[in-house]
């Protein structure tokens, strides 16, 4: 039977979408394709929200709350406050509560997005899936066809070849909320964003760490001050940060792990977690058959509309590498729908993605990088404003962090910022309107902000950055 839908005073057939994978790639793109009338289904085996709600995104920043909860109580005797016990703390970690909170925080999330996919009369198919033409999906015994199909399936971390995760002792990020205990020394390979993020959380949490990073700092490709101001935080905290060792296996010993260094020292904890890159859930899935174009590294390749080579199959999120972040993986999502579905449609941009690292401080950034800026790729002005002149801060015992802001010269728009900060994730988002909407410093100067209050630093790091000309000054 076929089903009309009435849109613009225009009677036309529904298209037929199919969705391979229910992260924040497949799902959003869902809403949106439900939203213009096409007729959707979802398919997804592990439950919708994807690796992003079950896994990963969700469950680490929730890991994160309780961390940064033990931060502020660190910081209680340097506010006037006395803890009972003296030195010794009257927090402590119970970490099947805590895992347990994680895992059901997550369970929910991922149950409230598959009733409001479901609401918008979407159809969720639980199933493997995979793809059996360019115009159908194979999804366990049932057969779907599509006018259209989106790829969304996700990536999976990437383990060592002599460091298998054993999800006990050696894990990956996503085996670490079955634990039964807080790690008592736990040994972090790769101090990228997540090496970093879970480093600084079970630091603050109790676990005695060492981060065993294979390059001169850690976060080696974010704004070199702020990788700085955090890897100063890291070792005063108690951490011990090993730069230039790259792991080359990691082993059981007894009741701990043993990780090797290519140089030949070992470091030995009660578990290693193993932050090494993620790799594209794109195999064994159809593509090749269908002619899908995959790169080197086995990513899908897109265009900035997430057309893949074969016409009508499209792809988003971590399964094409663009930049592998919840909001990215949706935005590539929609616009495969405005797109396919002939709504006008702006190609991506990533310059204007806001992202943050969850360390404690926080690091958030848009636009231009300092990078770009000192290879004399883009012409800014640039100035850093640090926190700890700012009175909120000083009131909350906060001292480390700045707040960056990149202006193009003459014109005075805001082509960049890094803010570190806690909750550095909310005070990005002035930057991100500015660059979003052609802003310039000016604007962001003239705009009130609170007394007191941590975005004070942002306008006032504007107003630093602004240029007088002559007849201002006279
Ligand atoms: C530890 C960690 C923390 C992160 N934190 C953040 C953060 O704070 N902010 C942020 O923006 N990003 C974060 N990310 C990145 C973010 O999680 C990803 O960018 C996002 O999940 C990508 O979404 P996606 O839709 O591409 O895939 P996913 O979320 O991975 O979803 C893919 C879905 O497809 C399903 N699937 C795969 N293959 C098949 C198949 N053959 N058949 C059926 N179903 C299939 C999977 O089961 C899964 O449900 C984090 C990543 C990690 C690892």
């Amino acid at each position: 039977m076929t089903v009309f839908v009435i849109r613009s005073n225009v009677t036309l057939p529904r298209t037929k979408i199919t969705i391979l994978g229910g992260g924040p790639g497949g799902y959003e793109a869902a809403l949106v394709a439900a939203q213009l009338g096409a007729e959707v289904t979802v398919v997804d085996e592990d439950g919708l929200g994807g690796a992003c709600v079950l896994t990963d995104c969700v469950p680490s920043k929730t890991l994160i709350e309780s961390s940064s909860t033990m931060t502020s109580l660190s910081r209680a005797a340097s506010l006037g406050l006395e803890l009972a016990n003296g030195a010794n703390p009257v927090v402590g970690v119970d970490a099947p509560a805590l895992n347990a909170r994680i895992k059901a925080l997550a369970a929910a999330q991922s149950h409230d997005i598959a009733e409001h996919v479901a609401a918008e009369g979407v159809r969720i198919i639980q199933a493997r899936g995979r793809l059996a033409g360019p115009h159908t999906i194979q999804a366990g015994d049932a057969t779907v066809q599509a006018d259209v199909v989106l790829i969304a399936t996700g990536a999976s971390p990437r383990a060592l070849a002599e460091g298998m995760p054993d999800g006990e002792r050696i894990l990956t990020c996503r085996q670490l909320y079955d634990m039964t205990e807080l790690p008592e020394e736990l040994v972090v390979v790769g101090s990228g964003v997540t090496g970093a993020e879970f480093a600084s959380a079970y630091q603050a949490l109790g676990s005695q760490v060492t981060l065993v990073s294979s390059r001169d700092r850690v976060l080696p490709h974010e704004d070199k001050d702020a990788a700085m101001v955090i890897e100063d935080v890291f070792r005063r905290r108690g951490m011990n940060v090993l730069g230039r060792s790259r792991a080359e296996a990691v082993h059981r010993k007894g009741d701990g792990v043993v990780v090797t260094l290519s140089d030949g020292r070992q470091v030995a904890g009660s578990h290693c977690l193993l932050t090494v890159g993620m790799a594209p859930s794109t195999k064994d899935i159809g593509l090749a058959e269908a002619g899908v174009q995959l790169d080197a590294r086995d990513f899908i390749e897109v265009d900035r509309v997430s057309r893949t080579s074969v016409p009508g199959v499209y792809a988003a999120g971590d399964c094409t590498g663009v930049l592998m972040l919840a909001s990215v993986a949706a935005m590539q999502g929609r616009i495969a729908m405005w797109h396919a579905l002939g709504e006008a449609v702006h190609p991506i941009r990533l310059s204007h993605v806001a992202s943050t690292i969850f360390t404690d401080p926080e690091i958030a950034s848009v636009g231009v990088s300092q990078a770009a800026v000192d290879r004399g790729e883009v012409p800014a002005r640039v100035v850093k404003l640090p926190l700890a002149t700012n009175p909120r801060a000083k009131m909350g015992g906060i001292r480390d962090g700045f707040v960056k802001i990149f202006a193009r010269p003459g014109t005075g728009m805001v082509l960049g910022g890094v803010v570190v900060a806690p909750r550095a994730s909310e005070l990005i988002l002035p930057l991100s309107i500015a660059i979003e909407q052609s802003l310039s410093v000016d604007q962001i100067a003239q705009t009130f902000s609170v007394y007191p209050s941590l975005s004070g630093s942002v306008t006032e790091a504007a107003r630093t950055v602004m240029e007088y000309g002559t007849d201002a000054i006279l």
